[in-house]
């Protein structure tokens, strides 16, 4: 078999051409009187990769030149206490996006959250109306991880139309949401998870891999189609070394396109929520 000549997705340098793009546009907005977009952050209790990963989410918004604010109820906050404060935000005009930072503590259920977040603010696209709106094929604000997918095959024009994908998890924030993307471009798309028969075989025939399991490179070499785009989303730790789902150093040559464990999709999930916050600003501000 030919060695395919492999690139590796710069998803930096992708999101970096994205923001400065809405840089310009918010630098427009408020050129011409208008606020800035503002985005609320809320984080209960003191999980250190929570607060830096809200850290870094406040970082994006101020570089863009967007407003955010930040909300840190204890950890010992009960699901009243959160539900209060998302309809203080969602009767704020001057809020735009909610995002509640995920994991939550045991007592509170993500789901009553969701869906207790004004769709039309709801950047994190997790709640049941945006999900419904993709599954219609309607306008909405969707999950941000697979909007910067789309976004990565787009910008290295990767044909959808008739593809195979295979998408390995089926989460609301990354499975689900990217096959029905994948879909809606008329790719013909195998959803797999941790009962699938033979991953392996399936595979081979994808065109397009998403892998976004958390199972570290459980994704190798011999599973992967010659040329196809290899998007990997996982996240793990193996000796203090950031690994993904894909056995990244190995589908060199087979792959083609690969997105690398950090540096891939990362930098593209975060842009697609500044993405997110300035859309829902615009369709809720008319600008
Ligand atoms: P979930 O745990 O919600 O879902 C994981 C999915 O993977 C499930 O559907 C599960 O199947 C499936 N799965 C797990 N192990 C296997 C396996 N061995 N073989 C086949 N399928 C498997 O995870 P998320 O979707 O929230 O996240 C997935 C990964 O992506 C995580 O590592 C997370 O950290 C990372 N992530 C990275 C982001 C980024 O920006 N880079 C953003 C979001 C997530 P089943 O349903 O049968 O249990």
């Amino acid at each position: 078999m030919a060695e395919v000549k492999t690139v590796v997705v710069d998803g930096m340098a992708l999101a970096n051409d994205l923001r400065s793009r809405m840089t310009q546009e918010v630098a427009q907005l408020t050129a011409s009187g208008r606020r800035a977009p503002c985005l609320a952050v809320v984080l209960v209790g003191d999980n250190p990769a929570s607060a830096s990963y809200i850290k870094g989410k406040r970082r994006a918004c101020a570089r863009l030149g967007m407003d955010s604010v930040e909300h840190t109820l204890a950890a010992d906050a009960t699901q009243a206490d959160l539900l209060a404060l998302v309809d203080k935000l969602n009767r704020d005009a001057g809020i735009d996006g909610i995002l509640v930072q995920l994991p939550l503590p045991k007592q509170i259920d993500p789901s009553a959250i969701a869906a207790a977040i004004d769709a039309d603010k709801d950047v994190d696209g997790v709640g049941p109306l945006n999900a419904g709106r993709l599954v219609l094929g309607l306008p909405g604000l969707f999950a941000c991880t697979p909007l910067g997918i789309m976004e990565i095959l787009a910008l290295h024009k990767i044909p959808l139309e008739g593809a195979n994908a295979l998408v390995i998890g089926r989460s609301m924030i990354v499975g689900k949401p990217i096959s029905l993307l994948l879909q809606q471009k008329n790719a013909t798309v195998t959803m797999c998870h941790s009962r699938t028969r033979d991953l392996a075989g399936l595979c081979r025939s994808a065109d397009i891999l998403v892998a976004a399991t958390g199972a570290a490179r459980m994704v190798k070499r011999d599973w992967i189609k010659p040329g196809a785009a290899v998007i990997d989303v996982g996240v793990s730790e193996i000796d203090g070394k950031l690994v993904g789902d894909v056995d990244f150093e190995n589908v060199m040559g087979v792959a083609g396109i690969v997105t690398p464990p950090k540096g891939g999709v990362g930098p593209m999930t975060i842009t697609m929520l500044l993405h997110n916050t300035l859309r829902a600003y615009r369709l809720r501000t008319g600008a």
